[in-house]
């Protein structure tokens, strides 16, 4: 795993020094997965529910509309959505990145899977 990461970073001319010293301790993570399970409207709570004025779901598990989960961003946006909902502050959290409408993008995505070199 710590090969890998320095291979990442691109110290790989540290490599050695760096696995001589590190203690690297890897750890089962059997609930990571729950995030990309399907799910229907529904499922997840609105981050302020209808009819709440002080109460808010932050994190993972709230729904966002068109957010992506696993990501730092999806617990950022829930947060500032629950902030400004409640405060009634006319502010929005940063638009969600949709790559999906990007033809250079959609190109990479198509290359990449075709196996074609660029
Ligand atoms: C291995 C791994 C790699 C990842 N890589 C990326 C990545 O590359 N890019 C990316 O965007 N995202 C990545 N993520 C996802 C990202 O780390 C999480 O989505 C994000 O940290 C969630 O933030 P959060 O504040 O909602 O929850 P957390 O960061 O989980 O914070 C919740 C906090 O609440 C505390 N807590 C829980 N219960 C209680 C309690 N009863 N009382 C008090 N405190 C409590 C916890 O200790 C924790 O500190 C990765 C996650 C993992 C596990």
């Amino acid at each position: 795993m710590m090969a890998e990461i320095i291979g990442h970073l691109r110290i790989e001319a540290h490599a050695s020094r760096i696995l001589d010293a590190c203690t690297c301790i890897p750890c089962m993570m059997p609930f990571i997965t729950s995030h990309f399970l399907p799910r229907s409207k529904g499922d997840r709570p609105q981050v302020v529910p209808e009819g709440t004025k002080n109460l808010a779901f932050i994190g993972q598990y709230c729904e966002l509309p068109d957010d992506v989960v696993f990501t730092v961003e999806y617990s950022i946006r829930s947060a500032q959505t629950a902030v400004y909902t409640l405060l009634g502050l006319e502010r929005k959290p940063p638009a969600v990145y949709k790559g999906q409408y990007n033809p250079r993008v959609l190109l990479e995505a198509f290359l990449a899977l075709h196996e074609i070199g660029v």
